[in-house]
């Protein structure tokens, strides 16, 4: 007889609390008497670093950094190269198994699980990615498509959703080492040199049929020491933050010169917390549950922060119904009507803009902290999304491709959500926002603290002449997406 395998496949969801799958996992390991195997597959697609499948420089080198951190966890866990559904195929021949795995929102995720199925092998999802229903609908019956409605709609459901306790091994028998050496042919030592060397060292992507090394573009060595890389070192840096910087975060989160959001969204993309242990910290900490979406006694900045969370579910809400909006605009009239600039003029502009020479000052940093960093502040994103689409006219995707490349915490909707909105092709109701770089440094880094601290000296000293004028830029962003300002044009400056 086969031995009965409890499998909890773990993706991106690295964490010991509030983890559904694992916990779900451990039950019936020990109510079946099983055997628990935490597993984790380095596929194909991760190891040969394609952007397009969220696996970008960064994103590699912080898998081999947190990687480790989490099979240490156990006593013993399975690291093992191979194809996702094909290895539990394969393992499902040797073995009589039950698959538990967090839900994913993105496209790949359901093809292969689709595969698991049809081979009739028992798996279970657990709804983790997307805190809220998927299935949330309007008073008529659609999903929603903005978000001040949705948030209205899912406030409740986001602030009362409980958590799982931490798991505890106590009781549950792990596949041993040994076994697992005979139920997969590709092991891989969780140690971060073992992983680094499965992977490619590729640093390119691919836009507009043409291929760029971001090696050759930008000689920047991004700098990970700052950051945490374990689920015990996310939830402290979250705790100090709390402390230090949540009161003010209403009032602070779009300054560049205080920089003083959470940084949170690193360990939001990899799973090494929940937005549910994050929204449960919140409420102990400032003892109330946050019930009211429209509270004013409330702590504000916590208000902001949640309301922010939910800015992250509707992204995800939005893919898992429409994962076409990876390369196509959410909004009908934008697909195949704007008129970027034509290919040569776009590679040009879409160069200066990546290595930080637009010759927008505030531009030009936020694209050195994202070569520095592999992270950019909020605010900097917003307006280099608007500034390349608006006033450059260079395809949103273009700009999307280049941070699934780049971005340390690329989430593959929020990214998306972002461009699209910047690009003012998403889900959002105004017409078109078209970002002022000079203003948006006026409000958001008045003592020009965060264009010093990125830009050279050379380039301080000498700025270079913006490659397209931005008194130009609001007249031709108009006439590009086929709007006329009398119409359709929102007169604000922003
Ligand atoms: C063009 C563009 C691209 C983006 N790409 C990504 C991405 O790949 N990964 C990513 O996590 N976020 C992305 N964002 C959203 C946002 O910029 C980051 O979540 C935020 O800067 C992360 O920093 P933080 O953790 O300090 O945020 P905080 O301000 O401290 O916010 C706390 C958390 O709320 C969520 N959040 C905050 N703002 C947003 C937002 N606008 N949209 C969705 N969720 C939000 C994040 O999970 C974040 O960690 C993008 C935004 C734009 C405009």
């Amino acid at each position: 007889m086969k031995e009965k395998i409890s499998v909890y496949w773990t993706r991106r969801d690295f964490r010991l609390r509030d983890n559904p799958a694992l916990t779900a996992a451990i039950a019936f390991a020990k109510k079946e008497n099983a055997l628990l195997l935490p597993l984790f597959i380095l596929e194909d697609y991760m190891c040969a670093g394609d952007p397009k499948f969220q696996f970008g420089y960064p994103s590699r080198v912080f898998l081999s950094k947190t990687l480790p951190e989490f099979s240490s966890e156990f006593p013993h866990f399975a690291l093992v190269r191979g194809k996702g559904a094909e290895s539990i195929l394969k393992l499902s021949k040797k073995a009589d198994i039950h698959v538990f795995v967090n839900e994913d929102v993105y496209p790949d995720f359901y093809t292969q699980i689709k595969k698991i199925q049809h081979a009739g092998i028992d798996i279970k999802l657990f709804a983790d990615m997307l805190t809220v229903s998927k299935e949330t609908k309007t008073g008529a019956g659609n999903y929603y498509s903005v978000f001040t409605p949705f948030k209205k709609a899912v406030w409740k459901e986001f602030v009362e959703v409980k958590t799982f306790p931490k798991v505890s091994f106590s009781n549950v028998s792990f596949v041993s080492s040994q076994k697992i050496q005979e139920l997969f042919s590709k092991i891989v030592e969780p140690k971060e040199k073992e992983i680094m060397k499965c992977f490619s060292d590729n640093k390119t992507f691919t836009v507009g049929k043409k291929e760029y090394n971001i090696s050759e573009l930008i000689d920047r060595n991004m700098k990970f020491e700052n950051w945490y890389i374990s689920e015990e070192g996310a939830l402290k840096h979250f705790d100090s933050y709390l402390k230090n910087g949540m009161s003010g975060y209403k009032d602070d989160r779009d300054s560049l010169e205080k920089d003083k959001t959470s940084r949170m969204s690193l360990a939001l993309a990899w799973g090494l917390v929940s937005t549910r242990t994050l929204k449960d910290k919140i409420q102990k900490y400032f003892d109330a549950k946050f019930e009211n979406p429209f509270s004013t006694s409330l702590n504000q900045g916590a208000m902001h922060y949640i309301s922010e969370l939910i800015w992250r579910e509707f992204y995800k809400y939005l893919f898992v119904h429409n994962p076409k909006l990876i390369s196509q605009e959410f909004q009908e009239k934008f697909r195949g009507t704007v008129d970027w600039v034509e290919a040569h003029e776009a590679h040009k502009r879409f160069e200066a803009w990546i290595q930080g020479k637009t010759g927008y000052p505030v531009v030009d940093a936020a694209m050195m902290q994202l070569a520095e960093e592999g992270w950019m502040h909020n605010r900097a994103r917003m307006i280099v999304a608007s500034v390349l689409t608006k006033n450059l006219g260079v395809d949103w995707r273009w700009g999307q491709e280049y941070f699934r490349a780049t971005l340390l915490d690329l989430d593959e909707a929020s990214n998306n959500g972002g461009w699209q909105w910047g690009a003012s092709v998403g889900a959002d109701p105004k017409p078109i926002r078209i970002f002022n770089p000079y203003l948006q440094a006026e409000n958001y880094d008045a003592h020009d603290v965060y264009q010093k601290k990125y830009l050279s000296e050379e380039y301080l000293a000498n700025p270079p002449k913006p490659i397209v004028e931005h008194k130009d830029a609001r007249g031709e962003a108009l006439k590009r997406y086929g709007l006329s300002e009398k119409k359709d044009g929102d007169a604000r400056d922003y």
